[in-house]
C-alpha cells in the first residue's frame, strides 16, 4: 500500500486489522529515523509519551505494537482514533497504551516478595502521567479495548484499579514476550477476568490450609526430633506443597496418567511424605540411620526417588520422583527423557497422558547452562514432551550467595525461559490463594498449548542452606527480616479466620491432626492409593536380579537374516536417492545377497533391523546420526526431489517395533541426560546416543559420573543406554582423536557398565544385539571406529552375523604355529589393523596379536584361553594408540597382569607397554608427528 493511501485511510477511517502492521512498520522506521516518515506521522508519533528522548530504550516498541494491535481489533469495537483527531481520541489511545504497559511491566511492581526486600526501580510506564493522563481523567469513560473487564466502556479509575489488581498484587505475570497472539490473549483473559484473584470456595481454601499445615507440620516435627540434622527443609516455602498438590490433581482431571517430577534437595522430603505418600516411619528409619540396602552404595535420603499412585478427580495417576544427584539442574533433561519414553509407550504424540514437572532453585535456574539446553529441546522432534511445568522454589538466596550483585545478571532468575517464549508467573509464596491460581493457570496453559510454562514461587529460606548452617553470618538483613516473619500457614489461617471461612479451632485442629498422624506413623498424603494400579507403569521384573554375563545368543536363521537385510535396502520408486547414497544402498544389496564382504554400516543397520523385527524398539539420537558423522550409516534417505525423508528401518514389517532416529540439536549434556532418562524408563528398547566425535562427550561428563556409571549402585535403577563414541588416532589432531577411554575405565567397578571397542562389523552387530537380547540392563560405552568404517580388512561375512556372537576377546586365528609364539601383543580397536599389517609385512611368526574387544568387565577367562596354547610365550605387550597416561593402560593393566601372571601355571610373565609417550594433549596436531608416533608404537609392540 502506498503511504499516500495510508494517510488518507488514517485521516478518514477507523483502523482495521490489515493496516495495523503498516502502521507498526512506520513506527519502527520512525524510531530508527524520525525523518523516515511523513510530517504528519512524525507529528503523531511525537505525541506518544517518551521518557528521556531515547525511544528504543524508553518507549518499548512492543507496547506500541500491542496498542496498534488493539486498535486493529476495531472491526468489533471501533476506536475512532486518528492523528490530528480530537484530544479525546488521543486519550483513548493513551489508555490503551496504559493497559499494555501494565501487561508488560506490571510484574515489576507486583507484591511478590514475602520479605518485601525486593526494591524494583521506579517504573515510569505505569504512571498515569507517563501516558499524559491525570487524576482529572479518572472519571472519564474509555473503551476498555481487549481488557477483560466484562464491559466495553469504563471510567479510567476502574480500568486503572483493574490493572493494579490484576498485575500488581501477589502475582507478577510475564507473558508479553510471547509472539503468538492467541496464547497471549488466553493468558490475559485468565488473569484479567478474575483480577488474578479468583473466589475460591470454602472447601478449596480449607484444603489449601490443610496442605500448608502438612508442609509446615512435617518440618516442625523433624526439627524437633532431629535438630541440626540435614534435611534441606522447606520452611519459608511451604506453599510449594499446595501448589504441587494442585498441579497433580488438576492434571489428573485432564486425563494425565503419569507425572514425572524432578527436583533438587530443598523440600524433597516434604514432597515425598506429604504428596507422594512415602511412609513417615520409613523416613524416620532413614533419619535414625537404620535403613540398609542390599547392594551398592545407596544414597542420602534427600536424593532418593519414589513412585506411587494417587487418586485425582480424573482417576488414578502414577507419580514418579526421579532420583537426583547433588547437581541441581541435570535432572531436568533426565525427567524429559523419562516422560518421552512413557509417552512413546502410550503412543501419545501430543503429551496428553504424561506430564513433566521440573522443580528448580532460583540460583541454579539462573546459573546453570543445562537449563538453557533443556528449554532448547522443548519443541524439537526428538525431545519434545508436550510442554514442561517448571516450578522455581525461589528462596532468594543461593547457599550463601546473595541475589543482588552476585547470583545473576538477569532481572529474574527465570529470564532464560523467555528464550522459548514460556509464560512466567511469579507469585508471592505467602499468598496461598494466589499460589493456587498461578498453579491453575500454568497447568491449563500447558494442557492447552503444549508448551513450557514457569511458576516462580517467591518465598524465603527460614534456616540456612541446611539445618546446621547459621545464615545470618552472610545474609544479616534478610535473616533479621525472616526472624520476624509469620509462617505462610499462620498468615493464611489468620486470613481465613478473619474472613469467616474457618474458625480458629478448625485451623488448630488441622495442626493437631497432622501431628497425631505423624506420631502414629500414618501415611499423610491424603490422595495416596494403597493398592496401586501397576498397569500404569512399566514392569521391570524381567530385568531384575541378573548377574553380569557377557553371553547372549545373538545368532539368527540365515534366511530370515537375509530377508531382513534385503528389506532394509528397499527404497520405493519415486524416491530420488543422492548418487553416493545410492551407491551405498546398492552395495548393501550386494552384501545382503552374499556378493560382497559386509562392512560396518551394513552390519550396524542390520542389527537394528533384527531388533525392530523382534519387538525391541530402537531409538538413536545425537548430532548427525541420520547420516553418521563419517557418513557410514545413511539410515535416513533424503529424497532429492522434494527433501522428504524415507527411513527404510521403519518399513521392515507391519507391526514392527518403532525405529526412531533423530539428529539432535547441538547439545551433549542435556541430550545424554535425556537418553539416560529414556533408557531407564524403556527397558525393551535399544537406546543409543552417539557423539559426533567421542571427545565431545566430555561436555556431558556430569551425566556419566552422576547417572550412567553410578545410578544402579546409588539408586538401584537399571539402565541399558548405549553410547557410541567415535575414537581412533588418524592424525586429526588433539581434539578429534580420543574419546577418552581412560575416563570411562576409571569409572568402572562392580560390573557397573560395559566398555567395548569392537573391530569388525560382525562384532558391532552382535554387541548391539546382545545389549537388548540379554535381560541384563547395563550401560554400554562403545568406542567406535572412523577409518575402519571403510577399511578393506575390517569386513565380515553373513555367516559371522547369522551364526556368531560378540567375542569379548578375539584370539589370533592366523596361521601361527603356537609353539613359535614368543610374544603376545594385546590391543584394542583400530591399532589392531596396523599391527596385523606390520606382522604380515615383516613375516613375523613369533608374535600373536590378540584383540581385547571388551575392556570392562575385563574378560580374564577369555584372554587366558586365547593365550593358553602359547607354551613358549616370554613377553606380553599391551599396545595402544593413546599416550601412556591415557587409554586403557593405567586403568586395565592390573587385569592383564593377572592373566599374564597366571600363564603357564603361575610361572609369570612380564607385561610391557607400547604406545605414545605420556602427553598433556590426547594427540599430536601435526600429521608428520602423528605418523612417526604411530610407526614407532607399532614397532615397539613387536620389537621393544
Ligand atoms: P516409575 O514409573 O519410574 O515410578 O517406576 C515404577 C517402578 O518400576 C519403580 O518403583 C521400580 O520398582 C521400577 N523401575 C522403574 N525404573 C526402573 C529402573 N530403571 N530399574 C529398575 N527398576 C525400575
Amino acid at each position: 500500500m502506498q503511504e499516500g493511501t495510508m494517510e488518507l485511510m488514517w485521516r478518514t477511517s477507523h483502523m482495521s486489522g490489515g493496516n495495523v502492521h503498516y502502521v507498526e512498520d512506520l513506527y519502527e522506521r520512525y524510531l530508527v529515523d524520525p525523518n523516515a516518515v511523513t510530517d504528519e506521522w512524525r507529528n503523531y508519533f511525537d505525541t506518544l509519551p517518551r521518557h528521556d528522548g531515547s525511544p528504543s530504550q524508553d518507549v518499548p516498541l512492543a507496547p506500541i505494537r500491542e496498542q496498534f494491535y488493539e486498535m486493529g481489533r476495531t472491526s468489533r469495537r471501533p476506536a475512532t482514533v486518528a492523528a490530528g483527531e480530537s484530544n479525546e481520541n488521543k486519550k483513548q489511545v493513551r489508555v490503551l497504551q496504559l493497559i499494555n504497559a501494565y501487561r508488560f511491566r506490571g510484574h515489576q511492581k507486583a507484591d511478590i516478595d514475602p520479605l518485601g526486600l525486593r526494591k524494583p526501580a521506579p517504573i515510569p510506564d505505569l504512571e498515569l502521567s507517563f501516558h499524559q493522563l491525570s487524576a482529572a481523567d479518572m472519571d472519564v469513560e474509555f473503551q476498555t479495548g481487549s481488557l477483560f473487564l466484562g464491559k466495553e466502556v469504563a471510567p479510567l479509575k476502574e480500568i486503572h484499579a483493574a490493572l493494579e489488581q490484576t498485575y500488581c498484587r501477589s502475582i507478577g505475570a510475564e507473558f508479553m514476550h510471547i509472539v503468538n497472539t492467541e496464547e497471549k490473549r488466553w493468558l490475559q483473559q485468565r488473569f484479567e477476568s478474575v483480577r488474578s484473584k479468583p473466589n475460591f470456595s470454602r472447601d478449596v481454601r480449607h484444603h489449601v490450609l490443610e496442605r500448608l499445615t502438612a508442609a509446615e507440620g512435617l518440618e516442625t516435627y523433624l526439627a524437633s526430633k532431629y535438630p541440626g540434622t540435614k534435611r534441606f527443609g522447606l520452611e519459608g516455602g511451604e506453599s510449594f506443597i499446595p501448589m504441587m498438590d494442585e498441579l497433580i490433581q488438576r492434571s489428573g482431571k485432564y486425563g494425565t496418567k503419569e507425572v514425572v517430577i524432578g527436583m533438587a534437595h530443598r523440600g524433597r522430603l516434604n514432597l515425598l511424605i506429604n504428596l507422594l505418600g512415602k511412609s513417615p516411619s520409613e523416613l524416620i528409619e532413614e533419619f535414625d540411620g537404620k535403613k540398609q540396602i542390599a547392594k551398592g552404595s545407596g544414597d542420602v535420603k534427600y536424593h532418593q526417588g519414589f513412585s506411587s499412585n494417587v487418586m485425582t478427580p480424573g482417576g488414578e495417576v502414577h507419580l514418579a520422583l526421579a532420583f537426583n544427584p547433588s547437581h541441581l539442574e541435570i535432572v531436568s533433561p533426565v525427567v524429559e527423557g523419562s516422560v518421552r519414553a512413557r509417552q512413546d509407550r502410550r503412543e501419545d504424540t501430543e503429551g496428553d497422558t504424561v506430564l513433566p514437572i521440573s522443580i528448580h532453585g532460583d540460583a541454579a535456574f539462573a546459573g546453570q547452562g543445562v537449563v538453557m539446553e533443556t528449554f532448547q529441546m522443548s519443541q524439537t522432534r526428538a525431545y519434545k514432551t508436550g510442554g514442561t511445568l517448571h516450578l522455581v522454589i525461589n528462596n532468594q538466596v543461593g547457599f550463601t550467595t546473595s541475589r543482588e550483585d552476585d547470583a545473576r545478571s538477569s532481572e529474574y532468575c527465570t529470564d532464560i525461559a523467555k528464550m522459548v517464549q514460556a509464560p512466567i508467573i511469579h507469585v508471592n509464596g505467602d499468598d496461598p490463594d494466589a499460589v493456587l491460581h498461578a498453579a491453575q493457570v500454568a497447568i491449563d496453559y500447558r494442557q492447552q498449548f503444549k508448551r513450557d510454562v514457569v511458576l516462580d514461587l517467591v518465598c524465603y529460606r527460614k534456616r540456612g542452606h541446611n539445618e546446621a548452617d547459621e545464615p545470618s553470618g552472610t545474609q544479616p538483613l534478610m535473616y533479621a527480616k525472616i526472624k520476624t516473619q509469620k509462617t505462610a500457614r499462620e498468615l493464611y489461617a489468620a486470613r481465613l479466620v478473619e474472613e469467616g471461612v474457618l474458625t480458629a479451632e478448625e485451623t488448630q485442629h488441622l495442626v493437631d491432626q497432622y501431628r497425631a498422624d505423624l506420631d502414629a506413623g500414618n501415611h499423610v498424603a491424603n490422595a495416596l492409593v494403597k493398592q496401586p494400579n501397576t498397569g500404569l507403569f512399566v514392569d521391570w521384573a524381567p530385568y531384575l536380579g541378573h548377574e553380569w554375563t557377557g553371553d547372549a545368543d545373538t545368532s539368527m536363521d540365515m534366511k530370515h537374516l537375509q530377508a531382513l537385510a534385503q528389506k532394509m535396502c528397499e527404497v520405493p520408486d519415486g524416491i530420488s536417492v543422492q548418487r553416493q547414497v545410492n551407491k551405498i544402498y546398492e552395495d548393501r544389496r550386494k552384501m545382503a545377497a552374499g556378493g560382497m564382504p559386509i562392512n560396518w554400516g551394513f552390519a550396524e543397520t542390520l542389527s537394528y533391523a533384527t531388533l525392530v523385527d523382534g519387538d525391541n524398539p530402537v531409538r538413536i539420537t545425537g548430532q548427525d546420526v541420520g547420516r553418521g558423522t563419517f557418513s557410514h550409516r545413511h539410515a535416513v534417505i533424503h529424497n532429492q526431489k522434494d527433501g522428504n525423508i524415507w527411513v527404510p528401518l521403519q518399513h521392515i514389517k507391519d507391526g514392527q517395533a518403532t525405529f526412531t532416529i533423530h539428529d539432535s540439536y547441538l547439545s551433549e549434556e542435556a541430550v545424554l541426560a535425556f537418553e539416560y532418562g529414556y533408557s531407564t524408563t524403556m527397558p525393551t528398547a535399544l537406546v543409543i546416543w552417539e557423539a559426533q566425535f567421542g571427545d565431545f562427550a566430555n561436555g556431558a561428563q556430569v551425566v556419566m559420573d552422576q547417572f550412567i556409571s553410578s545410578g544402579e549402585s546409588k539408586w538401584g535403577r537399571l539402565c541399558g543406554l548405549t553410547m557410541l563414541l567415535p575414537h581412533g588416532y588418524e592424525g586429526q589432531g588433539p581434539e578429534h582423536s580420543s574419546a577418552r577411554l581412560e575416563r570411562y575405565l576409571q569409572l568402572c567397578a562392580e560390573h557397573n557398565m560395559q566398555v567395548c571397542m569392537p573391530t569388525t562389523p560382525a562384532q558391532i552387530y552382535h554387541l548391539l544385539r546382545r545389549q537388548v537380547i540379554r535381560p541384563l540392563r547395563k550401560p554400554l560405552v562403545v568406542l567406535t571406529p572412523k577409518s575402519l568404517l571403510r577399511h578393506k580388512e575390517a569386513t565380515s561375512t553373513l555367516d559371522e552375523l547369522a551364526g556368531g556372537r560378540f567375542e569379548m576377546v578375539l584370539a589370533d586365528k592366523g596361521n601361527l604355529e603356537a609353539s613359535k609364539v614368543k610374544r603376545v601383543v594385546l590391543c584394542a580397536g583400530k591399532v589392531y589393523y596396523d599391527l596385523a599389517g606390520y606382522r604380515a609385512e615383516q613375516g613375523r611368526e613369533d608374535v600373536a596379536v590378540i584383540r581385547v574387544e571388551q575392556l570392562y568387565p575385563f574378560p580374564k577367562e577369555e584372554l587366558q584361553a586365547a593365550i593358553a596354547d602359547y607354551e613358549n610365550l616370554e613377553q606380553v605387550m599391551w599396545c595402544q594408540e593413546e599416550p601412556l597416561n591415557q587409554g586403557a593402560w593405567y586403568q586395565s593393566q592390573h587385569h592383564m597382569r593377572q592373566v599374564a601372571d597366571q600363564h603357564r601355571q603361575g610361572l609369570g610373565m612380564s607385561l610391557a607397554f607400547a604406545g605414545r609417550p605420556a602427553s598433556a594433549a590426547p594427540a599430536a596436531g601435526y600429521m608428520s608427528v602423528h605418523n612417526e608416533q604411530q610407526r614407532q608404537l607399532v614397532d615397539d609392540a613387536f620389537n621393544k
